[in-house]
């Protein structure tokens, strides 16, 4: 058992020490009524009360006696209640913590990280992992108390009740069983260190479909693939129940393991009674003290199945929490208010993985320019406009705006400077004002409602059952595709940043809301630096100046005209899609 893994996560208990003091005071009485308590009585209750030929007790006395019982079990049941009802207390501000601390580490974490990383997978860890790990944590620090505190009060009880009547062999017995059950639990544990990482991997999977699921329900439903996502979902859980099984298989070996190894001690004991004839009372003390002492021994055993299981869970949370964050403040940042918006690329190259994706770039967008970004699909456009935010940074070269290298600014100064509309705006399940608000979270109502005029986003707006009070369903599902478009655009003039990124989106939207977005966009990008990444040429009217990209090079610049009489690529992508 290596309990030393879980010490750092004891700091989750920080903030809830209180708690956790009382509820290990309550884990000791609990432990000593348990321990001493019951043997104790067995050994002087019994044969007072049991002694028919003494004269009869004083009732008081005789009361005394049968209240010993109850009383042992109230102050053990009361001990026991309160030590679990704190120690939830306990645990459920640990989870809290490793949540908060796990998504705040999810946010911390840079773009490339969640090309990796399914969100399905991410949301499992995020509350399967950190729920075994919140139970093994409050479990493990509980019973690491109260059971060796209970075995104390049974050894004690023990030793007393020998060396009462000069028998030591019921000790020798004790502690003869006690090292030949350490076996079991050291094999069965590694066993169930193995399984429960299945386990946690296989929940990994079914969240994982069911978010994959749950996210394509229109494709499903559009090319009939019910039924096949229902076998895939059935195999997933087959293989689930499978690993669940194989953990049940070893976790709930180990006690049933440490009991008849137990009987057998109380089996000899039985044979050894008899032999040199113990008084019953005695021997009734002798076993339940003997039993009493088993007992924490088979939970100790079952508390170090749980560290296994919480190992498991842990090393999925660390595997994240230790991600290196590889996009981070500079550490003496240039302090940056308001840019200008030039932008320079300077001998740019970049890979997602090992193939290089934009080679040797090397362009200057002055200020104030409106440039399109155009080319074959996975020419490089949209990663060329991702670099600007810093949402990746380069393999090599410098992308600089007006002059500062973005990794020298710190990461909020830089895009506090820069808006993006992409391509399937997403908004939040929220009001209508909040999700404009997002651009700027300080700006007034007026400004609000200005952003959404200058978007031709009031009008509709206005006539939606509570206007900007309207909550408009997970990622605005009430609204339709140029609504949307209209209020991610909203949040881009409120923000009022001096860049602009806007993913041109691929889905034609009709002729009134392409118009009225296609107007709206004309006046946002006024003064601003702007890159669009553009699928359609519609959007090219409004650019003064034309990225041409082909396979991560830009192989042509300048203006529709000149490209379109001394460009290749650019000439053909353009009479396609005329
Ligand atoms: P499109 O017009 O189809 O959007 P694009 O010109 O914007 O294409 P990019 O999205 O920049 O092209 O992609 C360039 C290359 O990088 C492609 O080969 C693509 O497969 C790859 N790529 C893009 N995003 C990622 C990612 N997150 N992880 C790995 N590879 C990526």
């Amino acid at each position: 058992m290596d309990f030393r893994r879980f010490l750092p996560y004891t700091k989750y208990f920080r903030g809830t020490r209180l708690a956790l003091f009382w509820a290990l005071v309550c884990a000791g009485v609990y432990g000593i009524a348990s321990g001493f308590g019951l043997p104790f009585m067995i050994q002087y209750v019994f044969p007072k009360v049991f002694d028919f030929n003494a004269p009869p007790l004083d009732p008081w006395v005789l009361a005394g006696y049968v209240l010993w019982l109850p009383g042992v079990f109230l102050v053990r049941g009361l001990a026991g209640y309160l030590n679990i009802y704190l120690i939830n207390l306990c645990g459920v501000r640990v989870l809290k913590k490793i949540r908060t601390e796990f998504f705040a580490k999810l946010q911390a974490l840079p773009v490339a990280f969640f090309d990796r990383h399914s969100t399905g997978d991410l949301l499992s860890r995020a509350t399967n992992d950190t729920n075994q790990l919140q139970q093994t944590v409050t479990l493990v620090s509980n019973e690491i108390f109260r059971q060796p505190i209970t075995l104390l009060g049974a050894i004690g009880a023990l030793i007393y009740l020998s060396t009462k009547h000069n028998d030591v062999v019921f000790l020798l017995l004790f502690f003869a069983i006690v090292p030949i059950t350490v076996f079991p639990i050291r094999i069965i544990g590694g066993k169930l260190l193995k399984k429960a990482r299945l386990l946690q991997g296989e929940l990994g999977s079914v969240t994982d479909r069911m978010s994959e699921n749950l996210n394509s329900r229109l494709e499903i439903r559009a090319f009939g693939l019910e039924q096949r996502e229902i076998e895939s979902f059935r195999r997933l859980m087959d293989q689930l129940i499978h690993a669940q099984m194989k953990v049940v298989k070893y976790a709930e070996a180990l006690s049933p393991l440490i009991e008849i190894l137990s009987a057998a001690g109380v089996a000899i004991a039985f044979l050894y009674a008899h032999l040199v004839q113990i008084p019953l009372e005695t021997f009734v003390a002798l076993v339940g003290a003997l039993y009493m002492s088993y007992d924490p021994v088979k939970r100790i055993g079952r508390l170090s199945n749980e560290l296994k299981k919480g190992e498991g869970a842990l090393e999925r949370i660390e595997a994240i929490l230790k991600e290196p964050v590889t996009i981070t403040d500079p550490e003496n940042p240039v302090p940056v208010q308001r840019l200008r918006g030039e932008i320079h690329f300077d001998n740019v190259s970049f890979a997602y993985g090992d193939e290089p994706v934009l080679r040797g770039i090397t362009t200057h967008i002055p200020a104030g320019t409106v440039c399109a970004l155009v080319g074959p699909s996975g020419a490089g456009k949209s990663t060329f406009a991702r670099l600007v935010p810093r949402f990746y940074d380069v393999v090599s070269g410098a992308v600089k705006i007006d002059g500062i290298d973005v990794r020298a600014m710190r990461l909020a100064d830089l895009r506090a400077n820069i808006a993006i509309v992409s391509q399937e705006p997403i908004l939040f399940n929220d009001t209508v004002r909040n999700n404009i608000l997002v651009g700027r979270p300080d700006a007034t109502a007026e400004e609000v409602e200005a952003a959404a005029r200058n978007a031709y986003a009031d009008d509709f707006i206005r006539k939606l059952p509570q206007g900007y009070e309207t909550i408009v369903g997970e990622r605005g599902a009430s609204l339709s595709g140029g609504q949307r478009q209209r209020l991610a655009l909203a949040r881009a003039f409120l923000r009022n940043a001096p860049i602009l990124i806007l993913d041109e989106a691929t889905s034609a939207l009709d002729a009134e809301s392409e118009e009225m977005v296609q107007k709206a966009l004309a006046r946002l990008v006024e003064g601003k630096t702007v890159l669009i990444i553009a699928h359609r040429f519609s959007t090219i009217r409004i650019a003064s100046r034309i990225l041409v990209f082909d396979a991560g090079r830009i192989v042509g610049e300048g203006d529709h005209d000149t490209l379109h009489a001394g460009n290749d690529v650019y000439r053909r992508l353009y009479d396609k899609q005329r």
